[in-house]
């Protein structure tokens, strides 16, 4: 960690050096301390961000408490302007955003425009969420009582988000939360302190957001614990909205839970792709290709294992590797590279040990399986046993596996048989049919016909099993909002003594 002095060298040196947001004021870590932002495919410093500890958590936490009433009375025209506003900024600021997630997280240009039309949307969305969380007229079986089921906010929030979407990941962590009446503290990755905290701290600070109402505290690697004590053990913190590994999700549910605090989890995936025999085999290859690597194969929805019908299995295999290896990784703020580095030297070394462990039980690399530097070829396996790790787990890298299978019922058991459940995707040209198997496949979303991922803003976004539980678009009202039911009697009851 250094020191705010040596960050005065940092900016003579090009080096950005930034603030965190604190109840409207951007400010330095209390304890001067930064840390250095690593740029995943040169491996120089990009940005100083400030090294918080407990006190700028608490600091965060109180400013938002302080905020809440004001905000949670705020009228939803007032409230609805605000977010619509965040949204013009969002695209305002479009090309800067790119350059700055290509510098930051690695991520491509079209994974970058991606979210930024992803972002707006999320925001325009969150914009109409003041008018539909009033609540309703419940009836009543008791004469003459009116019963209302009023929603309500919850108050303070806490949003951790992860660095792989960095900047929609980000504002989906705090647009629910906000647009429902919370106030917020967002602790961002710090494998992307900028595109997945400060960044967004700046779009809502200048479409006018009260002060207090957002907050965006950062820390250095390894750094969380003090941070974690505070948003959990904080009687202010009344819910939490989590992005991130089903571990991490896990042993913050169980903490959420000592404290009998919400906590929504979205999680990991391990996300198949079934290609029937009556697929049309082109297009499969086309979404395979893109499902299996955007982004470098570091999005929770990536498809990271293929069940292909027997009777296509060759011919799929032939064109999908001879594609994987037309695909090279390379330097993320080229537009017209599709595939840039891995985000640490961790990610790299993950994938490595997934892959190596399962060709040490008898898999074959088909395609990539080399890196140089972050930059990891697109990789193809076959004949994964299915005691290799890799057969099941998320190694969250360029990786894909490819089976064949006989049939439909033996590819929906595959399909299912890991601890996830985020999305799948099923290609076919009798549409009904695969409607009847996305019906028995374990995930939250099932695309027919289209890649493992759909992002969306509006879409009930969300897992089964270890993938977590939450449901984003609308749905989320219901997490971040509670109902309290307050009755009138238009007359005298009367009661048994
Ligand atoms: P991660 O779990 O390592 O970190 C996520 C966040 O949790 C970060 O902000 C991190 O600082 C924080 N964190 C880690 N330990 C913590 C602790 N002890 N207390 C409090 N906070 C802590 O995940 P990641 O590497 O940032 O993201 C990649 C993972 O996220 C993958 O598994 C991916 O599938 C998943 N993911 C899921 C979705 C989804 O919508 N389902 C979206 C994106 C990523």
């Amino acid at each position: 960690m250094t020191s705010t002095k040596e960050s005065a060298n940092a900016i003579a040196s090009g080096i950005r050096s930034h603030q965190q947001l604190i109840d409207g004021e951007w400010v330095a870590a209390a304890s001067g301390q930064t840390f250095d932002d690593i740029n995943p495919y040169t491996g120089e410093v990009f940005a100083r961000i400030p090294a918080s500890g407990a006190a700028d958590a608490k600091r965060a936490i109180d400013a938002a408490e302080k905020a809440f009433p004001a905000w949670a009375k705020l009228g939803a025209r007032a409230r609805q302007a605000l977010f619509l506003k965040a949204a013009d900024i969002v695209e305002r600021r479009a090309d800067e955003l790119v350059s700055i997630m290509a510098l930051e997280t690695g991520a491509s240009n079209a994974y970058s425009r991606f979210q930024i039309q992803w972002s707006a949307g999320l925001l325009r969305q969150a914009a109409g969420y003041p008018y539909l969380s009033g609540g309703e007229i419940v009836p009543s079986d008791t004469p003459g009582v009116f019963a209302m089921a009023i929603r309500k906010p919850l108050g303070v929030v806490a949003g951790i988000s992860p660095w792989n979407g960095a900047l929609a990941l980000g504002l989906r962590t705090v647009v629910s939360p906000l647009a429902c009446g919370n106030t917020v503290v967002l602790k961002p990755s710090e494998e992307a302190p900028i595109c997945a905290g400060l960044v967004i701290g700046e779009i809502l600070h200048e479409a006018g957001f009260p002060a207090g109402v957002i907050n965006v505290i950062t820390h250095a690697p390894s750094q969380i614990g003090p941070i974690a004590d505070e948003l959990f053990e904080s009687r202010a913190v009344r819910a939490y909205n989590f992005t991130g590994s089903s571990a991490t999700g896990s042993m913050l549910a169980a903490r959420a839970g000592k404290h009998l605090k919400r906590i929504a989890l979205e999680l990991g995936g391990y996300n198949p792709m079934l290609v029937l025999h009556d697929a049309d085999l082109a297009y499969s290859v086309d979404t395979a290709i893109f499902a299996s690597f955007f982004h470098q194969g570091q999005i929770c929805m990536n498809t990271r294992k293929i069940l292909v019908a027997r009777p296509l299995f060759d011919d799929f295999l032939e064109r999908f590797v001879e594609r994987a290896k037309a695909l090279k990784p390379g330097d993320p703020t080229n537009p017209a590279t599709k595939i840039g580095p891995l985000i640490n030297d961790q990610a790299v070394a993950k994938v490595r040990d997934g892959i190596a462990s399962a060709v040490a039980l008898g898999a074959r690399v088909v395609a990539g399986g080399n890196h140089n530097g972050r930059c990891f070829e697109p990789t193809v396996l076959v004949n994964v046993p299915t005691n290799a790790p890799i057969y099941c787990e998320e190694v969250f890298g360029p990786v894909v596996l490819i089976e064949p299978f006989d049939d439909e019922q033996e590819a929906v058991q595959k399909a299912n048989g890991s601890d996830y459940g985020l999305s799948a995707s099923i290609m076919s040209r009798d549409a009904w049919r695969a409607i009847t198997l996305a019906g028995q496949i374990e995930a939250g979303m099932v695309n027919v016909n289209g890649p493992t991922m759909g992002g969306e803003p509006q879409i009930p976004f969300g897992g089964v099993k270890d993938s977590g539980w939450a449901r984003f678009g609308r749905w989320a009202i219901d997490i971040f909002s509670d109902l309290h039911l307050v009755t009138v009697s238009e007359q005298k009851r009367h009661y048994p003594f």
